[in-house]
Parts: structure tokens; C-alpha cells; sequence
């Protein structure tokens, strides 16, 4: 890149290109304009999905749990168990403006909100210094991939192994699409959860590798433990999940 000496002629050229960027962005805002995903405003496409009200708001809950906390609360309401993964995060709890916007990720399919999200992992994860190799996500059912047109753990996952310039990959599969877990009770889904899932059978080799998992919503914590066991039975080193939305027991539909 050739740098410009900073002199009259720079400056007009930056204030130039400032002004061009800036009437771009209005021009475009006028043709299509975008709305908060959270309260409707019209808000600038510059701006992620929320307006700056909602973003503060949504800032001010992040929470940012990690293992210490998250392994003794899970133990009190679901007793002693082995726990797969080596940290986690959870970002926020799943609450209101939270659930709202992942409601829209998934179901209005706003794919800025998913960017949005992997801004606020990315936060966390810096913030936890793990050392992983590489990324995965939770695989949803090939019903849901048609219903949906997307994974939103895989786009989350995608945004944040793009700015942390770490590899993507799809490691697990679904070996009983038939369950659907929101039906079950809580028990239910712990044992129908063991066994659903499988190694990808052409996946990268992750032998020795450190693994950072990718999810939206912790609600029992039985299939990402559950993700994580087949991780490490096939090699895995390590295992960290980060998962954007933790929903506390009162708010779990038990
Ligand atoms: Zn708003």
C-alpha cells in the first residue's frame, strides 16, 4: 500500500473519500433503509442490526459466565456430572431483548444480527485467552437447514473464525433426526441427547487438536457436553464452548 505523505493534498483526498463513503451510505440508507431488529427504529445499515439505544442496552447485559460458575450451578440442579468441555462462555442470559434477537437469527433470518452476536463472542472469547486450533458448531437437522436456510451456530461460528483467522469446520452430525427435544421433558432430553449425535465421517483429522465449539442457546447443557464427549473420544484435545445465550432454570420451560 503506498502511504501518502500527510500534507494539504492528503487531507483534501481523505476528506474527499470521507465525504464520498459518508453520501454512499446515505444513498444507500434512502434506498434501503434497515430497521432495529429490537424496537423497529430506522436506524443506518452502518449500524449492525440495532439502533445505538438497543446496542447500548444489549451491552450493558452482557454477562459473560464462564466454567467456575456455570459447572456448580448446572451440578446443584442436575447433580454431579462428567463435564466434557474444558471452559465455557455464555454471553448473555436468555432474556427478553436476547431472546427476541436471537428469534430474529433464526426465524426472521437477519443475518446482521448473527454478526452482531459474533462480535459479542468474540469479546468473551478474547477475554478468556483460550488456546484453540480450530472452530465448530451445534448441527441442526436437515429439516430445520431446509425450513431455515441456515444454521445460525454455523454463521455465528463462520463470522468468528473469519476475524479471528481460525478454520471453520463441521466435525458432528445428527445420527437420529426423528427426536425433536422441545416436545421431551427435561430427563427426556438428557437421554435422548446421549447418542444423537456423531463424528462427521470425512471430517479434518482432530487429533491433538484444541476444539472451540459454537452455539446460541445453553438450555440443559446436555448437548453440548454431549458434542463435546465425541470431540474428545475421537482425539480431541481440548474443548471450549462459547455459547451466546444461557437460560437460567426459571425461565426454562420444564
Ligand atoms: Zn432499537
Amino acid at each position: 500500500m503506498k502511504i501518502l505523505p500527510y500534507n494539504g493534498k492528503t487531507a483534501k483526498i481523505m476528506k474527499q473519500s470521507y465525504i464520498n463513503i459518508l453520501l454512499n451510505t446515505l444513498m444507500f440508507d434512502v434506498l434501503f433503509p434497515a430497521f432495529c431488529s429490537n424496537c423497529g427504529k430506522m436506524i443506518s445499515n452502518v449500524n449492525n442490526g440495532l439502533c445505538n439505544n438497543c446496542y447500548d442496552y444489549l451491552n450493558l447485559s452482557v454477562y459473560n459466565y464462564n466454567s467456575q460458575y456455570l459447572f456448580n450451578v448446572e451440578e446443584k440442579i442436575h447433580g454431579k456430572r462428567y463435564w466434557y468441555i474444558d471452559d465455557i462462555l455464555l454471553v448473555f442470559k436468555y432474556r427478553n431483548e436476547v431472546s427476541k434477537l436471537i428469534y430474529a437469527m433464526k426465524f426472521k433470518n437477519n443475518k446482521s444480527i448473527a454478526l452482531l452476536f459474533a462480535n459479542f463472542l468474540l469479546q468473551g472469547i478474547k477475554s478468556l485467552a483460550w488456546d484453540f486450533d480450530i472452530i465448530t458448531y451445534i448441527p441442526v437437522s436437515k429439516k430445520r437447514l431446509w425450513e431455515r436456510g441456515f444454521n445460525q451456530s454455523e454463521l455465528m461460528a463462520r463470522y468468528v473464525g473469519k476475524m479471528l483467522h481460525k478454520n471453520v469446520f463441521n466435525l458432528i452430525t445428527i445420527k437420529n433426526e426423528n427426536n425433536t427435544q422441545k416436545k421431551l421433558s427435561q430427563n427426556d432430553r438428557f437421554i435422548s441427547t446421549y447418542l444423537k449425535f456423531d463424528i462427521l465421517s470425512n471430517c479434518t483429522n482432530i487429533r491433538n487438536k484444541s476444539v472451540l465449539i459454537v452455539d446460541d442457546v445453553y438450555t440443559t447443557g446436555a448437548t453440548i457436553n454431549e458434542c463435546a464427549r465425541i470431540l474428545k473420544m475421537n482425539g480431541a484435545k481440548s474443548v471450549y464452548a462459547s455459547i451466546l445465550a444461557y437460560a437460567m432454570l426459571k425461565d426454562r420451560e420444564i
